[in-house]
C-alpha cells in the first residue's frame, strides 16, 4: 500500500506517519528528514536547500523527486509507503505518478489532515525533540515528565528547527495555500481523497487514519 498524508506543516503527518510505521511495518519518506539531513550531512544537495528551507520556501522539483526516486530503489516493491511531505507542487504529483508506475506500484489513499492554520502557529514555534533519540515534545502540549530529561532515553540535549519560528512558519503556509493545497484536485478525481479531522488528539487521529488504510 501506497499512500499520501497531506497537510500544511504542523498538521501532524509526520507523528501520524511514525504511527503508521510503529503499527503497519510501512515506511516514512519524508523529504523535509531527507533534506535535513542532506544539510547535516554538507552533500551537495544540502548545501543547495540550506538557504531555500531556511526561508521557508520549497526546494526544487527536481532535487525533491531525485531524492524519493532513489528511496524507492532502495526498498521492495511490497513494501509499503508513506509520502510525507510530497508531493508539494503539481509537478511533483505528476512526478509520483511516474515514479510510481514504473516500479509497479500504484496510490491507495491521500489523507488530508484538516486543521486550523492559526492554531498551526502555535503548535509549530513550540514543538522541539530529543537531540539523542528524535522523541518530539512540545512547549505547552508534551514536556519532558522530569524537566529537561527525555522520557525514552534520558538524554538532556534537545533541540529545534530552525525553521519553525513564526515569520517562517508563515512563509511555508503561504507555500502549502499557493502550491501544495491546489494539487488536491488531482487525487479528488481518483476518489481516493479522505479528509481526516487534524485537530482532534493524536489517538483519535490514528484511529481515524487506521480506519481509512483498513477500508
Ligand atoms: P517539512 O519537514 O516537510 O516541513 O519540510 C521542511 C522544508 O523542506 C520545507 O519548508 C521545504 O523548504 C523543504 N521541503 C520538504 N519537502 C519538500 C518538497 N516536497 N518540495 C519542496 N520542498 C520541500
Amino acid at each position: 500500500m501506497n499512500i499520501i498524508l497531506l497537510g500544511p506543516p504542523g498538521a501532524g503527518k509526520g507523528t501520524q506517519a511514525q504511527f503508521l510505521v510503529e503499527d503497519r511495518n510501512m515506511v516514512q519518506l519524508s523529504t523535509g528528514d531527507m533534506l535535513r539531513s542532506a544539510v547535516k550531512e554538507g552533500t551537495p544537495v544540502g548545501l543547495k536547500a540550506k538557504a531555500v528551507m531556511d526561508a521557508g520556501q520549497l526546494v526544487s522539483d527536481e532535487i525533491v523527486s531525485a531524492l524519493i526516486g532513489d528511496a524507492l530503489d532502495k526498498l521492495d516493491t511490497d513494501t509499503g509507503v508513506i509520502f510525507d511531505g510530497y508531493p508539494r507542487t503539481a509537478a511533483q504529483a505528476e512526478s509520483l505518478d511516474e515514479l510510481l508506475a514504473t516500479r509497479n506500484r500504484s496510490l491507495q489513499h491521500v489523507i488530508e489532515l484538516d486543521v486550523d492554520v492559526d492554531a498551526l502557529i502555535e503548535r509549530i514555534t513550540g514543538r522541539f525533540t530529543c537531540a539523542n533519540c528524535g522523541e518530539g515534545y512540545h512547549d505547552t502540549f508534551k514536556t519532558p515528565a522530569k524537566d529537561g530529561v527525555c522520557d525514552k532515553c534520558d538524554g538532556t540535549e534537545f533541540k529545534r528547527r530552525p525553521d519553525d519560528n513564526a515569520e517562517t512558519v508563515r512563509k511555508r503556509m503561504e507555500e502549502y495555500r499557493g502550491k501544495t493545497a491546489p494539487i488536491l484536485p488531482i487525487y479528488d478525481k481518483r476518489n481516493i481523497v479522505t479528509r481526516v479531522d487534524g485537530m482532534a488528539d493524536m489517538a483519535s487521529v490514528r484511529a481515524e487514519v487506521a480506519k481509512v488504510l483498513d477500508s
